[in-house]
């Protein structure tokens, strides 16, 4: 086990900063990439105290000598694709970018590995977005759900999840899908709706801020941690043979019923007071309800999520209140 090499692209994001700890923890070296930029964005790292631990190599998914020039240098054991435009909202503004990136993107890496490694297995980060609004008759989703995405994103993500499996299928390449629903935490990405919640209900606890406008309080998630769910991506590439995986918590909750958390744990009652509908946060198409079933990975994986919505929303608000908070 000592010395494998991982390759993490979207190592700067969320995921890729829960990934590499796990991974750095379990003794892999790991290796990401870094797009280049006048700024690089290693606060992600930085919060989860890793960013000298990983190995950087600079390219963009969206350049494939870059990916090529990577994966030569890398050799990696196993690759995990995190990289993306990963947020929902933007891609209706830049529909032509999240497709290169997030669908074009992937067709590049793939095709670097399975010209120069192509024993190395391949993790493609899949989204319950792909659902759209399909689901079973009790409103749940499983890895046999249709899908029918209702965003760009979801759109550039589905190729992404067929092309992967179009190589495994036509190259004998290891490589999965994890069909991921919404997994959030302390460094989550302030634009996403949860994050975007807990910040603002310390900055109105801290009177630094009077109210917080949202495109809608009824869609419904089913969020989870990403800290548990990148125990999932791992184990995915640990088994004899490649799969598909949905992983979830089988719980979903309101916009409304996130709110009530975050605005409780810092001891607002009446959230509701602080709350109004901005037209400015609707989308054009919107999903209702999302709530996975995921049996195969806790069967075949042995995974099970361990930090309950509860525990998610006071981590997120005590994370940003120790941010936000003047210091002594
Ligand atoms: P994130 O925080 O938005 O991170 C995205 C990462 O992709 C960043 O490191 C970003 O780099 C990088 N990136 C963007 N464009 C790139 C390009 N052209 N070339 C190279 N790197 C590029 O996303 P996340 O929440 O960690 O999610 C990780 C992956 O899982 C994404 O593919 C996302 O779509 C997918 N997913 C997420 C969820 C969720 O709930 N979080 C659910 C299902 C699937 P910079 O830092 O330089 O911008």
């Amino acid at each position: 086990m000592a010395d494998k090499k991982a390759f993490v692209t979207g190592v700067t994001g969320q995921d890729g900063a829960y990934l590499s700890k796990l991974l750095l923890e379990k003794g892999y070296r790991v290796y990401g990439l870094l797009q280049r930029s006048t700024r690089y964005a290693f606060e992600n790292l930085d919060y989860l105290g890793v960013t000298g631990d990983v190995d950087y190599v600079e390219g963009n998914m969206d350049d494939e000598a870059s990916l090529i020039n990577a994966i030569r240098r890398v050799h990696p054991d196993e690759v995990y694709n995190l990289a993306a435009q990963s947020f929902v909202g933007v891609s209706w503004d830049q529909a032509r970018l999240t497709t290169e990136v997030n669908s074009l993107g992937v067709l590049n890496l793939l095709n670097a590995i399975k010209n120069f490694t192509p024993t190395t297995r391949f993790y493609q980060a899949s989204t319950s977005e792909m659902f759209g609004n399909s689901a079973d008759e009790q409103g749940i989703q499983t890895e046999n759900t249709p899908f029918h995405p209702r965003s760009p994103y979801a759109i550039s993500k589905l190729y992404a999840y067929w092309i992967t499996i179009n190589y495994k299928e036509s190259f004998g390449m290891y490589c999965c899908n994890g069909i991921l629903f919404n997994h959030e935490s302390p460094i989550r990405g302030l634009e996403f709706v949860t994050r975007k919640i807990t910040d603002a209900v310390v900055r109105i606890k801290l009177g630094m801020q009077d109210r917080l406008g949202l495109g809608n309080l009824d869609s419904c998630r089913d969020w989870g941690f990403a800290g548990d769910y990148v125990e999932a991506m791992y184990l995915m590439l640990q088994q004899d043979d490649p799969d598909n995986y949905l992983v979830s918590t089988g719980n979903t909750h309101s916009i409304a019923d996130f709110c009530s958390a975050a605005f409780a744990r810092v001891g607002i009652e009446d959230w509701e007071k602080h709350v109004f509908i901005d037209p400015a946060f609707k989308r054009p198409a919107e999903l209702h309800r999302l709530r996975g079933h995921s049996e195969r990975a806790s069967e075949k994986l042995g995974w099970k999520p361990r930090v309950s919505f509860e525990e998610l929303v006071n981590m997120m608000v005590d994370a940003d209140l120790k941010r936000l908070s003047p210091a002594d």
